[in-house]
């Protein structure tokens, strides 16, 4: 066993288009991308950071050179034990925990050959449609991006800001595709949330609510499910497993994102207790290159939903990697998660 270096790059993602959500708006994010070099090695990882949490590239650098610091002298072969001290070596950063196991698993599987959905015993064929997220926007615009969405048998759309009845009118003038609906936490009250979900069963076929209400107010979102006909699911409510046993009596299913759970593992981990307490899985992702999407389409075939388009929206994603082919990702047998490093482009 040698030893390996970590190396934490900031990488400026320009969006091809503003993108508005409940929470705000952005024209780019700066996310983190993890190197781990070992033995002629590289493993990347990313850190994909959401304005809704708390990291930037700066803490995201801090904790991956305090989590290195811990992990000197092991052994990285040893996924599963460096992964359990890369989850509870330091509190919170889960987006820099995120990118470091990221680049862990995927320099392990090119160490052994492997592509990381194999060692996972996947079948690559059966990851599920992805859905394409159409960000807040004036009606006509909406419209239009429904109309260029054709690829895509399942939209994601943005509500929770005021506008709800505009936006969704503008996307049932172009289609008639089955919705997911992401509230991201913006009806306040349980009235309100009830009301919504009430009207959103007369707007033809909406597959899923994501959280309806504010991340706390679980009592508030159970009485809201108990009247609903569509299944909600907890996303901001959620973000690792120690968090699902308290929420799985107010949602039918879980959101389940690599930069909220603080990687790969704790995501399976997620999945797993999910499938337990009989909630549905959903896969999504933050804007993030084909660094942090083609790590998730490794896991996307354990789950049911999956929302893996952030890499869609850039202009300039330093990677190539997992491909969609009529809206689902390919797998690859290409080693480890499954991504092409650039040859031009972002200097990285
Ligand atoms: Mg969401």
């Amino acid at each position: 066993m040698s030893g390996f270096e970590v190396e934490c790059t900031p990488m400026r993602l320009e969006l091809k288009q503003r993108w508005t959500i409940a929470h705000g708006s952005s024209d780019y994010r700066d996310n983190v991308l993890v190197r781990i070099r070992q033995d002629g090695h590289v493993g990347y990882g990313e850190a994909g950071l959401s304005p809704r949490y708390a990291e930037t590239a700066t803490t995201v650098t801090e904790a991956v050179a305090e989590l290195t610091t811990l992990l000197q002298g092991r052994d990285l072969s040893q996924f599963y034990t460096v992964g359990e001290t890369i989850q509870t070596g330091i509190e919170d950063n889960n987006a820099a925990k995120a990118a470091l196991d990221i680049a862990v698993m995927d320099l392990f599987c090119k160490q052994v050959g492997l592509p990381y959905h194999k060692l996972l015993g996947v079948n690559g064929s059966e990851a599920p449609v992805t859905s394409l997220s159409i960000g807040m926007d004036s009606p006509d615009i909406i419209y239009q991006k429904v109309k260029e969405a054709g690829g895509f048998p399942v939209l994601k759309i943005k509500l929770g800001s005021g506008n709800d009845g505009e936006i969704i009118q503008a996307v049932r003038a172009g289609t008639d595709k089955p919705l997911f609906i992401d509230a991201n936490e913006g009806w306040k009250t349980r009235e309100e949330a009830l009301a919504k979900v009430r009207w959103l069963q007369t707007c033809g076929e909406i597959a899923l609510i994501e959280q309806p209400m504010p991340a706390d107010m679980i009592a508030e979102t159970a009485w809201v499910r108990e009247r609903s006909e569509i299944p909600l699911i907890a996303d901001e409510s959620v973000k690792t497993a120690s968090d699902i046993p308290r929420i799985a009596q107010a949602f039918d299913g879980i959101n389940v994102k690599l930069m909220k759970a603080g990687g790969l593992q704790e995501a399976l981990r997620m999945i797993v207790l999910a499938r337990t307490l009989q909630l549905r899985v959903m896969l999504g992702c933050m804007v993030e290159s084909s660094v942090g999407i083609s790590a998730a389409a490794c896991i996307s075939p354990f789950v049911d939903y999956a929302d893996l388009d952030g890499n869609l929206l850039l202009k300039n994603d330093p990677f190539g990697g997992v491909k969609l082919k009529d809206a689902r990702p390919v797998l690859t047998d290409c080693p480890g998660i499954g991504i092409i490093k650039p040859t031009t482009g972002i200097n990285i």
